[in-house]
């Protein structure tokens, strides 16, 4: 690939807007596809064509990256005759960047053979903020004659590549066991700060205690803070998506054999992060799962 290389981003969300603005940023040839065209609107200043269909944005584009909300979205933008995959061309690669699990992952694989074209696991680690920054960490898997066509997009936008596999599929493993570690340190930091509330202590002092030592994540801070204030409006990752994430963990806990029982906490974690969701916060961020430590369940 050189500098002409055209990119489809389709999805142009909290992570995708961003991704896009730096493919286009970087001299890449952008074009974007979003369900709500005006969220994709504002790319036009950034050097990206807005498209009107998936199909549009694919057609003649060397490399398709998905970036939306789960596994079905994913489908269905991609399937279908104003579907991407109909329009990409036989040399075309595509990289589904977006974080859908184990058994989606094989569903999409299995649409792209049928067609014929390319396909990269490529699920990224990292938030807005790095999303804006061009700092993402991205987990990928797929052939390894791919790697240097897919070099210039995972540039643009991420900060590493950790290539993990050959197998579609061995990044969106290694992505859920790191969300299985995000997911499970802000209910822990949730849960604790509730309980410091129960006995009466101050949950800032308890933040404040662990600040700096070895128990004071950097990260206790960051979402500590707005757990104590209720204040969830700033979305860095939403609680809606963070709860498909506690989902797609604890399905892959229960396709392990005895694994429910040794590992029982996944399940709990499952229906924290759906509750919070069912109490009407799923656009917050994912932080608000704290209210699920507020309110008695049913
Ligand atoms: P987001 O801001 O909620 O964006 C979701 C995107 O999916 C939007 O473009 C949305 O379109 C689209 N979408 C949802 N359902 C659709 C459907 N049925 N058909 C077509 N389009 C549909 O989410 P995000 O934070 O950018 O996350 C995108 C992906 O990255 C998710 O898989 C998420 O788990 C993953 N991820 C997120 C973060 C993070 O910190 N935010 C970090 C790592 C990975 P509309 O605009 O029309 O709703």
């Amino acid at each position: 690939m050189n500098e002409q290389t055209t990119v489809a981003v389709i999805g142009t969300g909290i992570m995708g807007a961003p991704m896009a603005a730096n493919l286009a940023s970087s001299g890449l040839d952008v074009r974007v596809w979003n369900r709500s065209r005006e969220k994709a609107e504002p790319l036009a200043d950034r050097g990206a064509d807005i498209a009107d269909s998936p199909a549009d944005a694919a057609a003649g584009a060397d490399v398709v990256l998905t970036m939306l909300a789960d596994g079905g979205a994913v489908e269905s933008v991609m399937s279908g005759e104003r579907g991407a995959l109909a329009a990409m061309g036989d040399d075309a690669v595509w990289l589904q960047m977006s974080t859908v699990g184990i058994d989606a992952t094989e569903r999409l694989l299995s649409l792209a053979a049928q067609r014929g074209v390319a396909f990269v696991d490529a699920p990224v680690l990292g938030t807005r903020k790095p999303a804006e920054q061009g700092e993402l960490m991205v987990l990928a898997a797929g052939p390894e004659a791919l790697r240097e066509r897919c070099a210039p997009v995972f540039d643009a936008v991420g900060r590493e590549v950790r290539w993990v596999g050959v197998q579609a599929g061995a990044a969106s493993r290694f992505k859920l066991v790191l969300n299985a570690w995000l997911l499970s340190l802000t209910e822990t930091l949730s849960e604790t700060i509730a309980f410091a509330r129960e006995l009466g202590v101050d949950p800032a002092e308890f933040l404040d205690a662990i600040d700096g030592g070895p128990l004071g994540l950097g990260y206790a801070q960051l979402k500590g803070k707005p757990m104590i204030a209720l204040a969830f409006d700033e979305v860095a990752f939403s609680l809606s998506l963070a709860a498909k994430d506690a989902r797609l963990v604890h399905d892959a806990i229960e396709a392990i054999e005895d694994a429910e029982s040794r590992l029982p906490f996944f399940a709990a974690l499952d229906a924290q992060y759906a509750r919070a969701d069912e109490l009407g916060h799923g656009h917050e961020d994912m932080a608000a799962v704290h209210h699920a430590a507020r309110f008695a369940g049913s």
